[in-house]
């Protein structure tokens, strides 16, 4: 950083934690403008596992500026249609022209796996981008010149900034902003995923199941030409249950008093959750926060401002803040303080209406459990409202930088 005038350029050290979705796509932006970046990441490499996520309006954008675009289209996961079923497993209804997980198959929106997407966007990026696989921050401590950061298992180092892309549960946000009980809003799901093999013979589709009155539903999708699916199934809680995010075992044990003598394929699937090396199971929560920075410290995707798989949209924003974050400091010349209140500027209506939609389509999934899954069922009322969410992500309009 040249202390004199105090822009930032290509001295400036950024190290961001996380290294799912926005922290490689912020990754990728921050080297292109020059900055120096380092990302610590806890698991010991790219994290596995995670449903197919949407790729949608503002994100498009972006990969097409990061030339990645037709790299995620190669990979998206292309279905052919959805059916749901009742507990014996008899078809209620189906159709090709929408699927749950993507809404309309024609649509130019891009539904992929959140690790493949992953690797595209962390594939984007010069080899200059140093990542620390296995290792969290343990301390951050700032002064007038920069953040010392303290790790888990490296040697103490000096930023500039920190960026956390740390997820629900960030580690940055706890260590600099304060407990997560502070931030965190349950909404009363709880959802499981992980890989099975393709038991069922799904040839691109998916196959969905609700209980009647809604305490539980999920499916199954076949991914990776149909070598293997991905499951998820959701449960209701009115209260916020406690466990241990990083145990994936006590998860499973979790998940399988829960969804124990339930019907469907249910007991197949939980037989195969047991050796699945990607379980991952969550709460449908939200973040708010005041403040999405602290001095030096700025949060980004789902450490800030979470809006749950509920909206559909978390890939999206996070792709779409991280373009707006490295572009914010690039154009504010090296004054973070500038920088961080443009970005929050750009995107707090953005994320405000996004987490509204989650609690739309919750509401609409929940109609549709009441009306308990009859033969008659209309597949309107058994999916979000796709269209209404399109109009509030088109809604972002990316500045050139
Ligand atoms: C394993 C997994 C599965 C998911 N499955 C789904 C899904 O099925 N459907 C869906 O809609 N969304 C899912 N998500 C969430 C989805 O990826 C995000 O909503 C969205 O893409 C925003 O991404 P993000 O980069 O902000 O956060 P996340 O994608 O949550 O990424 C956070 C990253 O930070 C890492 N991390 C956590 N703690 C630390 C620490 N102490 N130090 C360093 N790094 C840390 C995590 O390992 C992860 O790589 C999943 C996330 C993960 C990590």
């Amino acid at each position: 950083m040249d202390t004199a005038t105090g822009n930032l350029g290509i001295d400036t050290d950024i190290l961001i934690s996380g290294a799912s979705i926005g922290g490689p796509a912020l990754a990728y932006w921050l080297d292109r403008y020059g900055f120096n970046v380092t990302v610590v990441e806890l698991a010991p490499r790219m994290r596995v596992g995670g449903q197919a996520v949407d790729v949608r309006g503002p994100a498009l954008e972006v990969a097409e500026r990061m030339g990645v675009l037709d790299g995620l289209r190669a990979r998206q996961v292309q279905m052919r249609g959805m059916s749901m079923v009742d507990g014996d497993g008899t078809e209620l209804f189906r159709t090709t022209e929408r699927t749950i997980t993507g809404g309309d198959i024609d649509s130019e929106d891009i539904e992929i796996l959140r690790d493949d997407l992953s690797e595209v966007l962390a594939g984007a990026a010069d080899d200059r981008v140093e990542y620390l696989f296995g290792d969290s921050i343990t301390a951050v401590q700032e002064d007038e010149d920069g953040v010392l950061v303290t790790f888990r298992n490296h040697a103490p180092r000096r930023f500039h900034l920190v960026v956390g892309a740390d997820g629900l549960h960030s580690n940055t946000r706890r260590l600099v902003f304060g407990p997560e009980s502070d931030f965190i809003r349950h909404m009363g799901t709880y959802l499981s995923v992980w890989t099975v093999p393709n038991f069922l013979g799904l040839d691109r589709w998916q196959v969905f199941h609700q209980v009647p009155g809604g305490t539980w539903g999920g499916g199954v999708m076949s991914v990776r030409g149909n070598t293997e699916c991905r499951v998820y199934l959701g449960f209701e809680s009115a209260e916020p249950i406690e466990y241990d995010h990083r145990d994936a075992e006590a998860q499973k044990r979790l998940l399988a008093a829960r969804l124990g003598g339930l019907g469907w394929e249910i007991p197949r699937l939980l037989e195969h959750m047991w050796t699945a090396e990607d379980f991952h199971l969550d709460s449908m929560a939200q973040i708010k926060m005041d403040s999405w920075s602290r001095g030096r410290v700025v949060l980004l995707g789902d450490a800030g401002y979470c809006a749950s798989p509920l909206s559909g949209q978390g890939t999206t924003m996070a792709i779409a803040a991280a373009y707006i974050l490295a572009g914010e400091l690039k154009a504010a010349g090296g004054d973070h303080v500038v920088a961080f209140a443009a970005y929050e500027e750009a995107l707090r209506k953005y994320v405000a209406q996004n987490q509204e939609l989650a609690y739309t389509n919750k509401a609409r999934v929940e109609a549709q459990a009441a009306a308990e899954m009859g033969a008659d069922t209309e597949l309107d009322t058994a999916v979000p409202d796709f269209q209404e969410a399109a109009d509030i992500i088109g809604s972002l309009v990316l500045k050139d930088y």
